[in-house]
């Protein structure tokens, strides 16, 4: 029996877990459970049964670089081809977009 790192109360138990990238669900996999916290810990060799996973749903490191350019008096963004497929999003569809703080802001699809 092992004591949780994060929590210093919990027990540790193996258990199967499901692992979520974006929404996907990619199955179950062997996890270390905390059962106080609930904090989850995979193994290395598990995460890279993930990640190999992950990359035959097409849902591992969707992200990319795009510059911001003008448009009138308005900025674009320019939407990587990635994401595009990802989303399945097609021009002229309206989206919300919103901050989430200074830094960051989101694209609600509708
Ligand atoms: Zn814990």
């Amino acid at each position: 029996m092992e004591k949780c790192d994060e929590c210093n109360k919990g027990i540790v138990e193996k258990k199967k877990v499901d692992y979520e990238v974006l929404g996907v669900n990619l199955g179950k996999f062997d996890a270390f459970v905390c059962a106080n916290c609930g904090e989850t810990i995979f193994d290395g060799k598990t995460m890279v049964e993930i990640e190999k996973k992950a990359k035959q749903q097409g849902v591992w490191g969707i992200a990319a670089k795009t510059t911001i350019g003008t448009s009138g008096n308005s900025l674009d963004v320019k939407i990587p081809k990635v994401i595009i497929e990802f989303l399945n999003i097609k021009k002229g569809q309206q989206v919300i977009i919103e901050p989430l703080d200074k830094k960051r802001f989101q694209v609600i699809v509708g």
